[in-house]
């Protein structure tokens, strides 16, 4: 408006000015054209020529906006459109989030028609229909959203997950990888990747994965390095499922190698080391992990090893003696010794460890050997009693420990099989003896914990006592110590546990349930 002010005033003074400077050069201009002649002063020929040149402005300025108004009535409704297709999608995407399966169809509906934009649309049609429990359509809309590169990542998004909401692993993992060429720098593309690869039990894939992954920053290193080894176990694992005992091999050592105090590595290492028939170097191996972390597997592997050298059981009763040389003082050395002796039926060396290891609260594993020993040494039928009793109360023996679900397993392996947790098994007694509110090695002195087992001090009544527990079978070597002596664990029984002790029927039976392995 100012603009338009000024202009005026502007012309309006040239006018003038021009006026004045014609006036006062005075003149005549004369125009003969066809028989006509026109004569006039110069001032109102350059009047007359102005208000022609100005009406003809005018004229044309005139037709010019007449000619765009169309384009702009189209172009404001265009806009208005848009408006209300963005308000639709957005009133939409807040159906969605608060769960309002109607209202958000009724606004992707609108949304698609007021927009006529696909890309937008689609992905709020999707979770609409998701939304009405409609997966097919849903997936129809995810695919649909496949064709189109801007959206095409969203789709496989969408499939991937419903593909992980139905159980269907092989679909997902196929999902995943398609996201993974499409936008590989994603965290959450990796750490799903990684996740259903090591599901399939394809372990090699999954180290790569989790190498991709630290690249890019997608894993914390600290998590990484816990990672790895638990990974080259898995795929130690899978060579050998494919016959590969070299690569095998290669891969557990390499899991060693990277976390020496890993024991399912070492005992791994040392497995494999034995199956290549390099008996010095897995002995050498036991040796140096039997003075740090005796285990009873490292145990049941150096018996394995040994049998193919030594023929005879008291032999053997020699070589586990070397054994406890490299740990004379820890309860897992009498233990496998005492197993020996057991084995070669040296009665008095085999009760002689058995005492060692039953100094401080025997586990229930001790006191079953302690029972076969009585029986197959021609003790009292009470003694053999008395041991199976105390065997039904003892601190039931360590087991591998699921930290994430609880779950007892017998022998290790890179995912717990209840909850598919990586990593998350350890060397643990079963969470049901701190439930049970029985004696936990770690909550007594050793004085104190010896004094209440002489006392026969256990949180258990007489006159709860229905009947023994039911005897281990007798003379079988396997049974009598060292490998699987059936301690109480945690299973599908887990919710069961009493916090205020329990009869010995209920331990007896907690106590022959068998581990899963
Ligand atoms: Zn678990």
């Amino acid at each position: 408006m100012i603009r338009f002010t000024i202009s005026i005033i502007v012309a309006l003074g040239l006018v003038v000015a021009a006026s004045i400077w014609f006036s006062d050069r005075p003149g005549a201009v004369s125009i003969e054209w066809q028989g006509w002649l026109i004569e006039m002063s110069v001032g109102r020929f350059v009047l007359a020529t102005a208000i022609v040149v100005a009406a003809a402005i005018v004229v044309i300025g005139f037709f010019r906006l007449i000619g765009r108004t169309p384009g702009r009535i189209r172009d404001s409704l265009r806009t208005s459109r848009r408006e209300r297709g963005y308000r639709a999608l957005t009133q939409g995407m807040v159906a969605v989030a608060a769960g309002d399966p109607d209202e958000a169809n009724r606004h992707a509906r609108r949304a698609d028609v007021l927009l006529e934009e696909p890309p937008l649309t689609m992905l709020l049609s999707a979770q609409a229909a998701q939304l009405n429990g409609d997966e097919d359509a849903a997936a129809r809309y995810f695919n649909n959203m496949l064709n189109r590169p801007e959206t095409a990542f969203l789709g496989v998004r969408g499939l991937l997950i419903q593909a992980q909401k139905i159980g269907d692993s092989a679909g997902a993992l196929n999902y995943a990888e398609r996201a993974y060429q499409l936008q590989p720098k994603t965290p959450w593309v990796l750490n799903t990747m990684f996740n259903l690869q090591i599901q399939d039990g394809r372990w090699r894939a999954a180290l790569a994965t989790l190498e991709e992954a630290v690249k890019r920053r997608a894993v914390p290193a600290d998590v990484a390095r816990n990672r790895r080894a638990t990974v080259l176990m898995g795929c130690s694992a899978e060579a050998e499922a494919n016959g590969d005992m070299v690569e095998a091999l290669r891969f557990a050592k390499r899991a060693n190698a990277l976390a020496p105090d890993f024991l399912p590595a070492v005992l791994r290492t040392a497995d494999l080391t034995i199956r290549a028939g390099k008996i010095r170097r897995a002995a050498r191996m036991i040796h140096s992990a039997w003075a740090d972390n005796p285990h009873p597997d490292l145990a049941r592997l150096y018996g394995e090893m040994e049998s193919r050298s030594a023929d005879d059981d008291l032999k053997r009763v020699k070589l586990f003696e070397r054994l406890l040389s490299f740990n004379p003082d820890h309860m897992e050395s009498h233990i496998a010794l005492a197993q020996a002796a057991l084995a070669a039926e040296l009665w008095g060396e085999a009760r002689n460890h058995l005492e060692k290891a039953a100094v401080e609260a025997p586990s229930a594993r001790v006191c079953r050997m302690m029972a076969n020993l009585e029986e197959r040494s021609g003790g009292d039928t009470d003694a053999v009693h008395g041991w199976l009793l105390r065997a039904s109360t003892a601190p039931p023996d360590a087991a591998w420990i699921c930290s994430d679900c609880g779950a007892a397993w017998e022998s290790w392996s890179p995912t717990c099989d209840e909850c598919t947790a990586l990593g998350t098994l350890n060397w643990e007694p079963p969470a049901r003896a701190r439930a049970a509110g029985l004696p936990s090695p770690d909550t007594k002195d050793p004085a104190e914990r010896a004094a209440g087992a002489d006392d026969g001090d256990a949180p258990l009544l007489e006159d709860e006592i229905v009947e023994p527990p039911p005897e281990p079978p007798g003379g079988q070597k396997e049974d009598a110590g060292i490998s699987p002596d059936p301690a109480p664990t945690i299973d599908g029984t887990a919710t069961h546990i009493e916090p205020n002790g329990s009869t010995a029927t209920d331990a007896g039976t907690a106590a022959d349930t068998p581990k899963r392995d």
